[in-house]
């Protein structure tokens, strides 16, 4: 499996993954245009997409969803009903989606996927696990909260695309007001730096080789307190195999394979 997040944070999210003959994208947040040329930058043709997976309605997730399924009609659109009733209205059109039943596998080539409930101040987000015949990817990004089931669905994956979205300290200390710092610190908000370390700590099993930090807040973060968060909890278990990288929003990732 490949790996490719063409960018991550509150401005656009979208990652590319292939497998064999196989090639989808986990949400298609940036304009239609910005999308395309990030996907050309990481040499895929947007007409080779064949899937494209949605985790929930938040515009930073679904900006290019209209546009795309009118211009890539050989890419199905997958969503869960809450988010793509919500998707619809958002387009003011009923988009052609491919509805599956959160928990429920199914298959897309060569990928298995399965989606697993998260939670965010929306319909009805999702995280998504990612399968081929040798790996497993783990992808939650917007989640307020590391349930016992988010716990669960990171055991046994070979790599984590994970969100590492503020720091506490400058969440509270930033010019945001009141209720957003608690909508973003809330059990429906974005995990912060130390929830993410405490999610790994509890959760990792031997095969994670490949851990990714996602959705990274340009006001209340760096990548360096991100990444230094996340280092001390690989070595506090002893875990500092574990290749450790942190997503950019302006430019897509290198590819990644596991
Ligand atoms: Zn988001
Ligand atoms: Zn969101």
């Amino acid at each position: 499996m490949e790996i490719c997040v063409l960018g991550s944070g509150s401005g656009g999210n979208s990652t590319c993954i292939k497998s064999g003959n196989t090639t989808l994208l986990i949400d298609a947040g940036f304009t239609a245009k910005e999308l395309k040329q990030r996907l050309l930058s990481a040499q895929v043709d947007p007409f080779a997409i064949q899937a494209i997976l949605f985790t929930h309605e938040h515009i930073d997730h679904c900006r290019a969803a209209r546009v795309f399924s009118h211009k890539l009609k050989q890419a199905e659109l997958f969503a869960n009903m809450g988010t793509s009733d919500a998707i619809n209205q958002l387009s003011q059109e009923d988009l052609p989606w491919t509805v599956f039943e959160t928990s429920q596998s199914f298959a897309v080539g060569d990928f298995q996927i399965t989606s697993f409930s998260v939670s965010h101040d929306c319909a009805d987000p999702v995280g998504y696990l990612i399968e081929d015949d040798h790996s497993r990817l783990f992808y939650a990004t917007d989640l307020g909260t590391a349930t016992i089931l988010v716990q669960q669905k990171l055991q046994g994956c070979t790599a984590a695309i994970l969100e590492s979205n503020h720091d506490v300290q400058m969440l509270m200390e930033s010019e945001r007001a009141w209720s957003l710092k608690q909508r973003i610190k809330g059990d429906s908000g974005h995990l912060s730096n130390d929830d993410a370390a405490a999610l790994v700590r509890c959760s990792i099993t031997p095969e994670l080789r490949l851990l990714l930090l996602a959705h990274i807040s340009g006001e209340c973060n760096t990548h360096q307190l991100a990444r230094e968060t996340m280092q001390e909890a690989l070595h506090a278990i002893n875990r500092m195999d574990v290749r450790l990288e942190t997503l950019q929003q302006d430019t897509p990732s290198e590819w990644f394979s596991i």
